[in-house]
């Protein structure tokens, strides 16, 4: 093990074997300690960002039926619903009201919904003040098999329409092995991570992200990093990376995961996030994922923004879980760490310190 700190603390990259042995066996103590290290190298001074930004669902019907989604709903069901693109405008509106900085806006798989929607939507949203991130690589999955355009003509017209940057979900575990269970039904690991590729060719910046706490091991994560990274590598497009634990309430999945994600769990993620991902600048602490606690002491396992303040979330609540705050008790506990909070855009250009 001592060989595997050094070269952290050298500030080299690991290999898979490497990081799989520091998964396994590293110290906590001292991943968080190699975390932060980099982190101060990447970002010297104290600050931690965070958005304020609201999550819009424009639909919930969904045919791929992952076994760890509590949100989809089939056609016919009671509570299917697609927001219009009138309806959608009127959150933007009431979102611009509330100061919100970002939409993020995804949806299940619906195959009714025309190529025209996606489209229309980023049009018209983007004439708003609120920054629009939409899509994650399977829905833009989706818009080319409806529209018969490549990926690369999706997302050049998506570009065109207005879209700056698309969210990482969709991710899960970038695992075969592990998709094949949890959600056969979606796009491969080849394919989320081509669509990356093509997006971030065409200049649309994207983030990355993990779901774990289900029926991955150790192996499974370190391919995930190791995928990502490698990617990265060619591409740069990735601006951060967010880890979340699943919620097994109300999803087929939930019942047959015994194991819980605790705050040690889900801190040693976030640790080895930053000491894996050598390429990515930002690592996320999602306070709203495992608590304010959790999140407040990720920032001392090498996390320096803290992800979203969220005006409006369904997946999760779904799920059962309802994480609630406010922009002054998010810099609260930012600073109650010892660190400088400050808002900032999905770009993570700093708005204002507070
Ligand atoms: S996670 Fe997304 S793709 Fe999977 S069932 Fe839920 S809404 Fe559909």
């Amino acid at each position: 093990m001592e060989s595997i700190y050094k070269k952290i603390e050298n500030f080299e990259r690991i290999t898979k074997d490497e990081g799989l042995k520091l998964i396994e066996y590293g110290d906590f103590l001292r991943l968080a300690r190699l975390a932060n290290r980099i982190r101060f190298k990447k970002h010297p001074d104290r600050t931690v960002t965070f958005i304020l930004d609201t999550n819009i669902n424009y639909t919930n019907i969904c045919n791929v039926k992952c076994s760890f989604c509590a949100f989809y709903r089939n056609q016919d069901d009671k509570d299917a619903y697609t927001l219009t693109i009138e309806e959608l405008k009127q959150k933007i509106k009431s979102a611009e009201e509330k100061g919100v900085e970002t939409a993020l806006i995804q949806g299940g798989l619906n195959p009714n919904i025309p190529y025209t929607y996606y489209i229309d939507m980023v049009k018209e949203l983007s004439k708003s003040s609120v920054y629009v991130h939409a899509f994650s690589p399977p829905e833009i999955d989706l818009a080319s098999r409806i529209s018969g355009k490549s990926i690369k003509d999706v997302l050049i017209d998506l570009k065109s329409a207005g879209l700056k940057t698309i969210p990482g979900g969709g991710a899960e575990i970038l695992s075969e092995r592990v998709r094949k269970k949890i959600s056969p039904r979606k796009i491969s690991t080849d394919r989320w991570l081509d669509i990356m590729r093509q997006a971030h060719k065409v200049g649309i910046m994207t983030t990355a992200t993990m779901m774990f706490g289900h029926i991955e091991t150790y192996e499974d994560i370190i391919e995930h990093f190791e995928r990502l990274r490698d990617l990265q590598d060619e591409t740069h497009g990735f601006r951060a990376f967010i880890a979340w634990d699943f919620k097994k309430e109300n999803s087929a999945l939930g019942k047959i995961v015994t194991k819980d994600v605790t705050g040690v769990d889900y801190l040693k993620i976030v640790a080895m996030a930053r000491i894996y991902l050598d390429n990515f600048d930002n690592i996320q602490a999602s306070w709203a994922s495992q608590g304010k606690d959790v999140g407040e002491i990720a920032l001392h396992f090498g996390a320096n923004d803290m992800g979203s303040m969220l005006v409006e979330e369904h997946v999760m609540e779904q799920a059962g879980f309802r994480a609630e705050s406010t922009v002054e008790e998010i810099a609260a506990l930012i600073k109650k760490a010892g660190f400088k909070p400050a808002l900032r855009t999905t770009n993570y250009n700093i708005v204002r310190y507070l």
